[in-house]
């Protein structure tokens, strides 16, 4: 069932437009994320949803019903901040139970929701602290748990994890997963700009660059099968390499050659010639591995050798303006700044972009 439906959503301040044409069908228990570089319009559409933003075109649909007039208290969404926003006099228990008091809903209701909201997030212990008496993670808690009383039909959170530090960030964002999993049937909408967060949460990301959608779709299927160079490059760390080539000669597999002339076979069929003239041979850092053979995909003088122990990750000369080749090993290697390397990856690996940028395995 569609929980959240956008049809043709568009945001403008003044002249300026930030969000245009957003088409995308949200379904009843899905974790959506929305992933995108600083800018890209995250926080707006998702507070276009909430009703903090007026629509200035298009329609926002909950469960069936417009919602665009709707203000956001009958919306049936909960909103989680990334500053938490609780109140400081008042007890978890208090901060948690406030919504429903001021709703005027019965003593015994209040109490039920919030034992179990705070099973859920396992704040038995904390309900009678004040908030200063909590860590950055636990706050954080208790501001779900305020969404989770309301039994609402969307949970609506904005980088909920951006103010706490690293270790905390990944322990929080597990128990975010499990969350999800103890509730099933609820929808939830994500924001986010770091792509694990992004991989690791959702059912679906959605990638937004510059107010517009790039591709939607399951994590592994954005990391395999990218639509374009932008989100082959904002997925997967360090981004993908991407070499300017030529189509040399396209039937059943394409042959392309690279700068400098190596040929290299990629598994897409029939390139059309008029897009073939300037293409970019995209390989992933971790797909590629050192090879002693001639025929090899790159080859090159090793500037910087980041050595982290589960990985090797080599650094080679780029052309003035260009980002550096990077290629990502298993381990620790005895390779060392100024060798010279000869790196390959299996055909299967490779991916294949036009000049305008997208990719000929899309299509
Ligand atoms: P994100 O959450 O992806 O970082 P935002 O949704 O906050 O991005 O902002 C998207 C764009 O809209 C940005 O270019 C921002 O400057 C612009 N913007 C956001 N709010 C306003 C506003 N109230 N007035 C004018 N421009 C705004
Ligand atoms: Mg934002």
């Amino acid at each position: 069932m569609t929980s959240v439906s956008l049809q043709n959503v568009s945001k403008s301040y003044g002249h300026v437009e930030v969000l245009r044409d957003i088409n995308l069908e949200i379904n009843q228990g899905e974790l959506v994320v929305f992933v995108g570089p600083s800018g890209c319009g995250k926080s707006t559409l998702l507070r276009m949803i909430a009703g903090l933003e007026t629509i200035s075109g298009g329609e926002l649909q909950i469960d069936g019903e417009r919602m665009n007039e709707t203000p956001p208290a009958q919306r049936g969404i909960a909103m989680v901040f990334q500053s938490y926003a609780l109140y400081p006099h008042m007890t978890v228990r208090d901060n948690m139970a406030f919504g429903m008091k001021i709703a005027k809903k019965s003593k015994t209701e209040i109490d039920a929701a919030v034992s179990n909201a705070a099973r859920i997030l396992q704040l038995e212990p904390y309900l009678d602290r004040l908030p200063k008496a909590l860590s950055g993670g636990q706050r954080q808690r208790v501001a779900i748990g305020r969404a989770i009383v309301r039994d609402p039909k969307v949970f609506l959170f904005d980088e909920p994890l951006s103010n706490l530090d690293a270790a905390l960030r990944v322990a929080t964002r597990i128990e975010i997963a499990q969350l999800k999993e103890s509730m099933p049937d609820s929808t939830m909408i994500y924001v986010t700009h770091d792509q694990v967060e992004a991989m690791t949460l959702a059912s679906r990301i959605v990638v937004l660059h510059g107010g517009n959608i790039e591709q939607v779709g399951a994590p592994l299927e954005l990391y395999e099968r990218p639509a374009n160079t932008f989100v082959a490059q904002f997925i997967g760390s360090p981004a993908m390499n991407l070499l300017p080539s030529s189509v040399a000669t396209s039937g059943a597999e394409t042959q392309v050659s690279l700068e400098g002339g190596k040929m290299v076979t990629v598994p897409i069929a029939s390139v059309d010639a008029d897009r073939g003239a300037s293409v970019q041979l995209g390989v992933r850092p971790e797909d590629l591995s050192v090879t002693a053979g001639d025929d090899c995909l790159f080859e090159g003088t090793v500037e910087i050798v980041e050595a982290l122990g589960e990985t090797t990750v080599l650094y080679f000369e780029a052309k003035p303006d260009a980002a550096p080749f990077i290629a990502k090993l298993p381990g620790i290697q005895a390779i060392r700044k100024g060798d010279k390397v000869r790196l390959n990856a299996s055909k299967s690996k490779l991916h294949l972009f036009g000049a305008d940028g997208i990719s000929f395995l899309a299509r």
